[in-house]
């Protein structure tokens, strides 16, 4: 009996644009769905429409005025907000708010229990905004609206998100860098983009020691990343005890990535995978998000999901 997955997605998420020769663009969403099917996965899924998040639920992360900032101006025609490596179109909003709201949907279903766990397949990605910032292909930040809701929302006192997207997430760190019951541990390239994430970022205030910090060099590989999280990141977690697990899964340090060095497998992800959900199934009864981030290369992205949803069923 393999455990029931909710898979979400939605086809509006295709029409955000962020213009030519962009790496963050709709045929990721395309070329991972037609994997997924022809490999048999996406019949084992429960497909779930997402819905998208409010104007409320957003608010609970982002500073109002930067949330009319963004839909305002893509209304307007801008080409990004922000900076430019923050593209879209008329559409990107509307589809923000649905990986967003699609994030906060897999919280409230899981913490009610009619979910096991969950993957967000939508674009585009969040671990790069901030409050009031979008960078890095990133406007609203998904996992943090789910960590944020859970706590807030639902009651839980610890929340942990790891982060193995090849880039750091400055923006969830962040928000979370201040704040003990949220854990925030990464994997990344560095020095790589966007520069945070050192090993001395390790929260501030009341939150110092639930930030974990591990930049990889370049070339690092499976060995190295996959030593990294038993040896570094789950000894942390296992202290933190954490009753909900959120992954920002990030497939861009695969090695056929354009947009990164580190050269993982596509095993690769699959074992850091099953680690997870070790901890998760120790700690937090086996309930795991995970919420899809970066990955450029459409057959690297597409057999790193693949593998990474063969565990998350498993
Ligand atoms: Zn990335």
């Amino acid at each position: 009996m393999r455990a029931p997955l909710g898979l979400y997605t939605h086809p509006d998420c295709l029409l955000h644009d962020a213009g030519p020769g962009n790496p963050e663009r709709p045929e990721r969403l395309r070329a991972l769905t037609a994997h997924l099917e022809r490999t048999g996965i996406w019949q084992d899924l429960q497909i779930l429409k997402a819905q998208p998040a409010s104007a409320a639920d957003l608010e609970r992360v982002h500073t109002r005025e930067y949330l009319d900032r963004v839909e305002s101006q893509f209304a307007a025609g801008e080409d990004f907000v922000d900076s430019a490596d923050a593209n879209g179109n008329r559409e990107t909003f509307a589809a923000t708010r649905l990986a967003s709201g699609a994030a906060l949907d897999a919280a409230e279903q899981i913490l009610a229990g009619t979910l096991q766990r969950a993957f967000v397949m939508l674009r585009p990605p969040g671990h790069h905004a901030e409050v009031d910032r979008a960078m890095g292909f990133c406007f609203s930040n998904h996992v943090a609206l789910a960590a944020r809701s859970a706590i807030q929302q639902h009651g839980l006192e610890r929340v942990a998100i790891v982060d193995f997207d090849v880039h750091h997430g400055n923006g969830t760190q962040h928000i979370f860098e201040r704040d003990p019951s949220v854990f925030y541990a990464s994997l990344h390239q560095s020095p790589h983009y966007p520069g945070t994430g050192a090993k001395e970022e390790r929260g501030l205030g009341d939150g110092e020691g639930t930030t974990l910090n591990c930049p990889m060099p370049a070339g690092s590989g499976d060995g190295a990343w996959q030593a990294a999280l038993e040896e570094t990141v789950l000894p942390a977690l296992d202290g933190f005890e954490p009753q909900l697990l959120l992954i920002s899964a990030g497939f861009d340090a695969h090695q056929r990535d354009p947009l990164s060095e580190t050269l993982l497998t596509s095993e690769a992800f699959g074992r850091m995978t099953r680690s997870l959900l070790d901890l998760a199934k120790q700690h937090a009864k086996g309930r795991v998000i995970s919420i899809l981030e970066g990955g450029y290369d459409l057959e690297g992205l597409s057999e790193g999901v693949a593998a990474h949803l063969g565990e998350l069923t498993a």
